[in-house]
């Protein structure tokens, strides 16, 4: 989609700290970080949220889930423990209309979240 800012982040129209990329998905780091760790894994197709996953595109799902069990072990996450996030529509919290997921890691988390 040529208006969405994480498209534009796939197709590299603008810049982005890019940690891991593969046919399916991209990582990078959030610019405005809420822990030492967090990273968001987006499929490179443009799907605005959880809303539009149906039969014929749910495996991005478990391939992002993927995805994240690597970096956390890379991260050196995996033991310690971390949280993923997906925010979706407004009263998620959802602020870019293209799915994502947060990876966030090295501190402790509160529950419940705000
Ligand atoms: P959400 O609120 O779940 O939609 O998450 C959107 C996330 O995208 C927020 O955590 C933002 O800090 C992050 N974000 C916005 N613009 C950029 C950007 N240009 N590069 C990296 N992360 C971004
Ligand atoms: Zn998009």
């Amino acid at each position: 989609m040529s208006d969405c800012l994480f498209c534009k982040i796939v197709n590299d129209e603008i810049k982005a700290s890019k940690i891991y990329e593969d046919e399916k998905v991209i990582a990078f780091n959030d610019i405005n970080p809420q822990s030492p760790v967090h990273i968001l894994v987006i499929p490179k197709q443009h799907i605005p949220s959880i809303n539009q996953i149906d039969e014929s595109n749910q495996s991005i799902i478990g391939h992002i889930h993927l995805v994240i069990n690597k970096l956390a072990k890379e991260k050196g996450l995996a033991d310690k423990g971390y949280r993923i996030v997906n925010n979706c529509g407004k009263d998620g919290g959802q602020t870019v209309n293209h799915l994502h997921f947060h990876l966030l890691g090295g501190r402790d988390m509160q529950w419940p979240p705000g």
